[in-house]
């Protein structure tokens, strides 16, 4: 272990609440800390780093992992293996401390599931061996302003086998985003799964209305074998 800290937003147990994997309990590490200012982002506060973000070295981050998955993965949850979800933030902003800390979890038999932004291709190939699962966003210029194709095929790319990816859509979303997104992904593999995630509106960032995520889905549907509209459910169970 490293004298290496990081910021930290929040460590805590929860069910994952989007995704294919939605309803699997995790042990979430928010990291503090982005890269993009999505107009939809739903933890605004991590996208700085302050000075209310404790820093935590890798030996304190494995013992407080550690300690919620002793606490919660016991009586019926034992079924599961214990799984610790990196979340921000953009967790590979911190990819150092992933060095770091992977290894260990790893050799406890934790299952490490990766939530990114996909655009740091770089720092995934830096710790791509220990995690088994990337939960990867497209990111549509229309509600982030930024054009990220090219880092997502180049992250999509590498993370081909063990990624499935979640496009946030809201009521600006174009019809012609959606195409460029499904084709990005159908030029890697047509099977890597995807899900569209009608987005938890707000003042910003209003929903999409009756009928355009259905046909996205179509459009989308087109190009790839498995495509389903999923909205955050952990939203729903009022759930963290
Ligand atoms: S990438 Fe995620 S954390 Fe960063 S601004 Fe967008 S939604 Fe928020």
């Amino acid at each position: 272990m490293t004298l290496l800290s990081v910021p930290v937003s929040e460590i805590f147990f929860s069910y994952q609440g989007e995704g294919i994997y939605a309803g699997q309990p995790q042990v979430f590490v928010r990291f503090a800390g982005c890269n993009l200012r999505c107009r939809y982002c739903d933890t605004p506060s991590t996208q700085e780093i302050k000075t209310n973000h404790v820093r935590l070295g890798a030996t304190q981050l494995l013992n407080q992992i550690r300690a919620l998955a002793q606490k919660h993965f016991i009586g019926p949850l034992r079924v599961f293996p214990p799984m610790v979800s990196f979340t921000g933030g953009e967790p590979l902003l911190h990819a150092a401390m992933l060095r770091a800390l992977l290894p260990a979890l790893k050799k406890e038999k934790f299952l490490v599931y990766l939530e990114t932004n996909g655009t740091l291709p770089g720092n995934y190939a830096t710790v791509a061996r220990w995690v088994d699962i990337v939960a990867m966003d497209i990111k549509l210029p229309s509600a982030c302003g930024k054009n990220c194709w090219s880092a997502h095929s180049r992250f999509l790319s590498a993370a081909r086998r063990k990624a499935f990816v979640k496009i946030i859509v809201t009521r600006g979303t174009r019809n012609s985003e959606i195409v460029r997104a499904a084709k990005l992904v159908a030029g890697i593999s047509h099977k890597i799964p995807v899900i569209l995630q009608p987005v938890t509106p707000s003042k910003v960032c209003p929903a999409p209305v009756h009928g355009q995520s259905g046909a996205w889905l179509a459009v989308a549907g087109s190009y790839l074998k498995d495509v389903r509209v999923v909205p955050q459910l952990h939203k729903l169970w009022h759930v963290r």
